[in-house]
């Protein structure tokens, strides 16, 4: 589902507060004693030999990196970053942003076995060749516009949840965690738990100017979870990078289970707006998925984009 918004409707955040963000981590340190946030192993049991990063690497090279990972739960990570990776993969090459050590190509999965388009950025310039598949592109003359369609390669969208809940939990000061072991549950089961804490969230948004340089992580908390029968999700991650902002509702928290009931309304907040000044910001476009979902999908993105010149093979 696609809603977009021009001139944005004054969105308050009156209820919530920022608790942490990613520029008040301390970055990873060797020959230190270290206990492992998500497995509680410490490091005279497991390795922490690998440098995890918090901001995973594809969202661009970051430092934003941590002492409480050790390198076991850092392999399972892995698995759930390759799906967030497939989902962001034709922002990351449009928007030119490094990741490892190079700006990744986009390769739209196959369709009817033809060739599939391809975009990439080379000395500069974004090119896209969409060899036959003329249906994935439809081009205003007139306005130098075009809108493109990629489709991604198969993902996970469960494994989002799961990487944007560590990313959280990372973020997560040490009380609240204590209070909520059960978020360390969903970080390593295959199927999503039905235990009465669920609610995770996604939603996306794209943003017609506003580009963020470096990526950045900020947790969020609500200040009350119930008024008047209206039900608050405690804490959201709201995760930027390039013209992306990802807001992620984490599941129900353990103190507030009691109050949460059928009959409450619960109200997701949504784009923390006043955190970037809203009024200089043109357009919003903003999507909601599924991320509770096991089985693996592909997603078709249709982008906007102005052109130059369009160059024919012959
Ligand atoms: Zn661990």
């Amino acid at each position: 589902m696609v809603f977009i918004i021009y001139k944005m409707i004054d969105f308050k955040l009156n209820n919530y507060k920022l608790i942490n963000s990613s520029d008040n981590i301390i970055p990873f340190k060797r020959n230190i004693q270290k206990v492992c946030r998500f497995c509680n192993k410490t490091s005279s049991e497991v390795s922490f030999n690998t440098v995890p990063h918090i901001i995973p690497e594809l969202f661009g090279k970051n430092s934003v990196t941590s002492n409480f990972e050790c390198d076991n739960c850092n392999n399972t990570f892995q698995l759930y970053e390759s799906s967030l990776s497939t989902l962001v993969l034709p922002y990351i090459t449009l928007l030119g942003i490094r990741t490892k050590n190079k700006i990744p190509s986009f390769q739209s999965s196959k369709k009817n076995g033809k060739k599939a388009t391809l975009m990439r950025i080379r000395d500069n310039v974004r090119e896209f060749n969409f060899h036959n598949n003329l249906d994935d592109i439809e081009i205003d003359y007139s306005e130098n516009k075009c809108t493109i369609i990629f489709r991604t390669k198969k993902f996970v969208p469960f494994h989002i949840h799961q990487i944007l809940l560590k990313i959280s939990i990372s973020l997560l000061p040490e009380s609240d965690l204590i209070e909520n072991k059960h978020y360390l549950d969903h970080l390593f089961c295959k199927e999503p738990l039905n235990n009465g804490s669920e609610i995770p969230e996604l939603w996306r948004y794209q943003l017609g100017n506003k580009i963020f340089k470096k990526p950045s992580a900020k947790l969020f908390k609500a200040k009350d979870v119930l008024v008047d029968k209206e039900e608050f999700p405690e804490y959201f991650l709201v995760l930027a990078f390039g013209n992306i902002v990802f807001q992620y509702f984490l599941p129900l928290s353990k103190k507030n289970k009691h109050i949460h009931k059928k009959s409450n309304n619960i109200s997701f907040e949504i784009f923390p707006a006043f955190y970037w000044n809203i009024s200089k910001i043109n357009k919003i476009e903003y999507n909601t998925f599924d991320i509770l979902e096991t089985r693996k999908v592909t997603i078709d993105e249709k982008i906007d984009l102005t052109f130059d010149k369009i160059q024919s093979d012959n």
